[in-house]
């Protein structure tokens, strides 16, 4: 897995600093080891907040940092389209790592950028051909295809920022081309061109093969595209970059075979990706941020970039990727005695750094190829909540460690119910309400207070709120017809106190919204049903080709005393049974009877159930007139 530098030591400072930083880091990675090995019952995003605050801790320059800026949790894309659910991934984990970290009384901030200055290297099933012609221009300088936003990359980025509130996402919002802009990485750009030699050997290191690119695309000023020029020379004097913006550089862009000669700051360009995400973390001042399984492979994007960070940059890599020293080998000869630290000890000779990239988070889809938003690539984070609410989602996400995979298909069987059935049971939880409470060990019960603390989107009530399962929502809307008939028949039925406001009201009217959605999109024949008005002629004639004489005398019975007792949801059940074994009639047939009459269907949601929602008196006609 990881991977061994050796780096030779000699008397500079600079370097002298970066073994101090290494053996720092080999100390804190050990230290972290431990917390791995003790602490795997903690939530995950309280375990991550934990590692961070240890790596700040023994970290001078990032305690210095955070006491300004605090944690910088970062994460960034590139708008370049419709943005897949999985990024929002990325963003709920960082969000909760954000949150987790506050909860242990440090000031912490998820910052998102928006990577807009990016080239734009592949069109779109969603834009119009004329287009193409924009093929190698940063993102921000492409018209937006939908009007109402600036550019292409503020589009698409804001599809999705306008969805973090729903989601509970607290990020704070950048533009890398902004930055570069103001020429907050102009300092990086700098280093990183008087380090060329260095980010080579680190590329050719790592993808075993010659690297002769230019760590800095500049834009090119003649037809204003980024993805089609190519430097090759950088004057340090003069600061200045020359380039060719090649016609046949990239097979996705034309070059307009321009060749100038550019200050590379404030703007003028940018890092290619791996340099770039290196540069940030100094200039962003980043502490955490991981990203997708794509960009964590093997001699990838991240093994690069940590490396990048360290060598060139001289800024502690962000977790979740770790660097430690594991070697360390004395040489006694006088040549190297000279090399030596300020207790005038030798320190080493070689040493071996150990990279470790860290845990990616898995992939995340929801519906599978049945709600791709383009072939095969699954939805849209903006597109997500047109089928599954928000906080469901969010849920979903917090409750999975990110290495997992998760893969929901609302489709599948009653995955979805059990999906919104467990948020229901976790919320009990948390609020002492649940029923078999006493057979949740304190872990897992520890588990599902954090998993709700960091899931529940908005204000967590005071009080424990209405609780009504999907299911049977959706029978009291079905039966009630909109919401305040749903309502109005919960009142009634004595499920729901006369006064509904504030908390409680909100709550229910999500939970008719969810269910509407689940009857509409997901839920299969047998959980849909209209009850019928009356039993009218036509009925009637159906109903007599459907009924013995058997079931209609029980239906006739059970409607005389639904007619004149209130009953009971459990009393009703074991009724039905009672009067089916005295008139001898199989309660199987005795139910198929009912929920013809009622719904017109051989099955129904459970009877005594369905009956109280439906109201007695209601049912008592329909079993009158049956
Ligand atoms: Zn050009």
């Amino acid at each position: 897995m990881a991977e061994k530098e050796r780096i030779r030591s000699d008397a500079s400072s600079e370097e002298k600093k970066q073994i101090d930083e290494a053996r720092k880091q080999a100390r804190l990675a050990k230290e972290l080891e431990k917390i791995d090995e003790e602490d795997t019952s903690m939530f995950w995003a309280d375990q991550t907040a934990r590692e961070i605050i240890e790596r700040v801790e023994n970290t001078p320059l990032l305690k210095k940092q955070v006491k300004q800026q605090g944690y910088i949790i970062y994460d960034e894309k590139t708008p370049s389209g419709k943005i897949h659910i999985g990024s929002g991934r990325g963003w709920v984990i960082h969000d909760a790592i954000a949150k987790a970290l506050r909860d242990q009384g440090v000031k912490a901030r998820f910052i998102l950028s928006s990577d807009d200055i990016d080239p734009f290297d592949k069109m779109n099933s969603d834009l119009p051909p004329e287009f193409e012609k924009y093929l190698g221009a940063p993102f921000r300088d492409i018209p937006s295809p939908v009007k109402g936003y600036e550019n292409f990359g503020q589009y698409y980025f804001l599809q999705c920022v306008e969805k973090f509130e729903e989601f509970g996402i607290q990020a704070e919002i950048e533009s890398t081309g902004d930055a570069y802009d103001s020429g907050l990485f102009n300092d990086t750009i700098r280093t990183a061109l008087n380090n060329i030699p260095k980010i080579k050997a680190i590329y050719e290191e790592i993808n075993k093969k010659d690297y002769n690119k230019f760590p800095f695309n500049p834009i090119c000023e003649k037809c204003g595209k980024i993805g089609t020029t190519k430097a090759y020379a950088w004057d340090a004097e003069k600061e200045l970059v020359k380039y060719k913006c090649e016609p046949t550089y990239v097979d996705w862009a034309t070059g307009c075979g321009h060749e100038g000669e550019i200050s590379p700051f404030d703007g003028n360009g940018k890092f290619p990706w791996k340099v770039e995400w290196a540069a940030k973390w100094p200039t962003k001042k980043v502490i955490y941020e991981v990203a997708g399984k794509d960009h964590f492979t093997k001699g990838g994007s991240r093994d690069v970039a940590i490396r990048i960070c360290d060598q060139v940059f001289n800024y502690p890599i962000p977790l979740p990727s770790k660097v430690s020293v594991v070697e360390e080998i004395n040489v006694k000869s006088e040549k190297d005695k000279k090399i030596t630290d300020n207790k005038s000890k030798i320190i080493s000779d070689i040493i071996t750094k150990i990279y470790e990239p860290g845990k990616a988070y898995e992939f995340f889809n929801i519906g599978g190829k049945k709600m791709s938003t383009s072939k095969g690539q699954g939805i849209a984070f903006s597109e997500v909540t047109d089928i599954l609410p928000a906080y469901i989602v969010r849920y979903l996400l917090i409750r999975s460690r990110p290495h997992t995979v998760v893969d929901f298909d609302p489709f599948n069987r009653n995955d979805l119910i059990l999906l919104f059935d467990r948020y229901d049971k976790t919320e009990r939880i948390y609020f002492n309400a649940d029923k078999e409470e006493e057979n949740i060990d304190e872990k897992e019960r520890k588990q599902q207070h954090r998993i709700y603390e960091l899931s529940h989107v908005g204000k967590i009530p005071d009080k424990f709120p209405i609780q009504i399962p999907l299911t049977y929502a959706s029978n009291v809307i079905q039966v009630g017809k909109d919401e305040e008939g749903a309502i109005a028949l919960l009142k009634k039925s004595g499920h729901l106190p006369d006064d509904i406001s504030g908390i409680n009201r909100h709550y229910l009217m999500q939970r008719f919204t969810d269910a509407k959605n689940w009857l509409e999109r997901f839920a299969t024949d047998e959980y849909k049903f209209i009850v019928r008005e009356e039993i009218n002629d036509d009925v009637k004639k159906q109903l007599a080709e459907q009924l013995n004489d058997k079931q209609r005398k029980v239906l006739h019975l059970l409607a005389k005393d639904l007619h004149n007792t209130r009953w009971a949801e459990l009393d009703l059940h074991n009724h039905f049974w009672k009067v089916c074994e005295q008139e001898q009639l199989d309660v199987k047939k005795f139910f198929a009877a009912a929920y013809s009459v009622l719904i017109n269907k051989a099955r129904g949601p459970k009877l005594a159930n369905f009956v109280l929602t439906i109201g007695q008196e209601k049912v008592a006609e329909l079993f009158k007139d049956a």
